[in-house]
């Protein structure tokens, strides 16, 4: 989609810090990090949220997105001390960009339940 941010910096027009790519997914350093170590997964075909990942294809993408998430947490150092995998979802999930991304936050104690 042209005028979304997150398939304009997965086509490059955009720039961003990435840190790893896959035939499906891509990472980047969030450009606000809430924490030392904080990317954002995001698939390469455009899906506005995680509940639009249906059907067998859906699901299958979310597996690579997630399992993407958890070797870059790996690559980071993050498995030691652990971290955070949060997908925001609709207005009352505080999701800002309409295109599906993990958020992989590490680096620190975070507490629960979130704000
Ligand atoms: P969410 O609020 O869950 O939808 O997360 C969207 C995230 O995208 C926020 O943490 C923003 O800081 C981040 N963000 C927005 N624009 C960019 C960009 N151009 N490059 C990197 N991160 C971005």
């Amino acid at each position: 989609m042209s005028d979304c941010i997150f398939c304009r910096i997965v086509s490059r027009e955009l720039p961003a810090n990435e840190v790893g790519r896959t035939a499906d997914a891509v990472a980047f350093r969030d450009l606000d990090p809430k924490a030392p170590v904080h990317v954002l997964v995001v698939p390469v075909k455009h899906v506005s949220a995680v509940r639009d990942a249906t059907g067998t294809d859906g699901e299958a993408l979310l597996g690579r997105v997630f399992a993407f998430a958890a070797e870059l947490a790996t690559e980071l150092g993050l498995d030691a001390d652990g971290y955070r995998l949060v997908t925001n979802t609709g207005q009352h999930g505080g999701q800002s960009v309409d295109h599906l991304h993990v958020h992989l936050l590490g680096g620190r104690q975070f507490n629960w339940p979130p704000g």
